[in-house]
C-alpha cells in the first residue's frame, strides 16, 4: 500500500491531464495520491473524481513557491479547503503575478531578438499559473531553441538573460495561510534547496513535515530527512514530482512512500481540525476508505 504525495498536472507546468495522471495511478495500484500543482488547486476536482472512479484515495493541495532568507523554498499545502475565501483570493494572485512574469520574460527574450510571441505561451500554457517551463517549451515548438535544457541554460535559469525574479511570499506566511485553509504545510524536496538550516526557522513558523522521499534524493539525503524530521517531530511524506514523461517513461512510480505516512497526516489534520474549530472542507479527503 503506496501514496504518491507530489504530482503536476498541465494545470501547472506538467504535461498530463488529471484523468491521464490518474490513469496512471489507478495502473500503478496506488493507494493514495496528491495534486500539488504550483500556486493553484484548478486541477483538483477533476483529478478527485478521476482518482474517485478508480478506487484511489485522493488528497487535495497545492505547492506554494516562497521565499525565507533569501531562498526559494517549495511549500506544499495538504488537505487544502479549496473554497476557503483567502486561499482563493491568495492563489489568485500568485496566478496573476506568474502572468505578469511570463509578459517579462518575454520581453526580455525579445530584446535579445528572440521573436518569440506571448500568446505562444499562453496558447501552450492553457492554465491559469504558467510558467518558466511554459515559456522554454514555447522556445522549442517554436524552433528557438533547440530543447529544454537549452531553453533554461541560455535564457530562463536564475541570473541568465531572460530571467526575471518572482514575487513570493514568505515561507512563514505560506504555513499560516495553509493553516487557516485547513491545510498542512511541508517543506518540499529539502534536499534541492542545499538550505537545511532553514528548516528551525519553519518549524518555530508552525510547519507539519518534511519531503523525504523525492525523485531528486539521493539515499542518503533520504536518510538525513528522516532523521531531521524526527528530531523535529515533523510528518513525513514524499512523491515523485512527476511533470510527465521523463526519459522514455512517466517519473510517477518512481517513488513508492509507504500508505503509513498519509495515515499520519490524516491524524493530524484531523487534530488540528478539532483543536483549531477549522472545519474540514468535504471533499479535503475524497474516497477515503476507514
Ligand atoms: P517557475 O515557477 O516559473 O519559476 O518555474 C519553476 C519550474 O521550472 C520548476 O518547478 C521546474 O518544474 C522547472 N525547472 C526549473 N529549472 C529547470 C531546469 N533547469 N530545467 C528544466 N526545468 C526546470
Ligand atoms: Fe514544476
Ligand atoms: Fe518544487
Ligand atoms: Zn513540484
Amino acid at each position: 500500500m503506496f501514496a504518491d504525495l507530489h504530482l503536476h498536472t498541465n494545470f501547472s507546468d506538467g504535461t498530463y491531464t488529471p484523468e491521464e495522471l490518474a490513469g496512471h495511478a489507478i495502473r500503478l495500484r496506488f493507494k493514495a495520491v496528491a495534486l500539488t500543482d504550483h500556486d493553484t488547486m484548478e486541477g483538483c476536482p477533476r483529478m478527485a473524481a478521476a482518482c474517485q472512479a478508480g478506487g484511489v484515495e485522493f488528497i487535495p493541495a497545492s505547492e506554494l513557491t516562497t521565499e525565507h532568507a533569501g531562498h526559494e523554498l517549495h511549500m506544499l499545502g495538504y488537505f487544502l479547503d479549496a473554497k476557503n475565501e483567502k486561499l482563493t483570493t491568495d492563489l489568485a494572485r500568485f496566478q496573476e503575478v506568474r502572468r505578469n512574469r511570463i509578459y517579462e520574460m518575454v520581453e526580455k527574450l525579445n530584446q535579445l531578438r528572440i521573436p518569440l510571441k506571448v500568446e505562444a505561451v499562453f496558447k501552450l500554457a492553457n492554465c491559469d499559473s504558467p510558467g518558466r517551463p511554459h515559456v522554454a517549451r514555447a522556445l522549442v515548438q517554436e524552433r528557438l531553441c533547440g530543447s529544454l535544457d537549452e531553453a533554461f541554460e541560455r535564457f530562463l535559469k536564475k541570473g541568465k538573460p531572460a530571467w526575471v525574479p518572482k514575487f513570493k511570499i514568505s515561507s512563514a506566511e505560506a504555513i499560516a495561510l495553509i493553516h487557516q485553509a485547513g491545510g498542512l504545510a511541508v517543506l518540499a524536496h529539502p534536499g534541492l534547496n542545499h538550505t537545511d538550516e532553514v528548516i528551525p526557522d519553519l518549524v518555530a513558523a508552525g510547519m507539519d513535515g518534511i519531503e523525504c522521499f523525492h525523485t531528486k534524493h539521493s539515499t542518503s539525503m533520504t536518510q538525513r530527512y528522516l532523521e531531521i524530521a524526527d528530531k523535529h517531530r515533523l510528518l513525513v511524506t514524499g512523491g515523485s514530482d512527476c511533470h510527465g514523461m521523463s526519459k522514455g517513461k512517466p517519473l510517477i512510480g518512481g517513488i513508492k512512500v509507504p500508505y503509513e505516512c498519509v495515515e499520519r497526516l490524516r491524524e493530524r489534520v484531523m487534530k488540528r481540525a478539532v483543536e483549531s474549530g477549522v472545519m474540514l472542507a468535504d471533499d479535503a479527503i475524497v474516497n477515503r476508505k476507514s
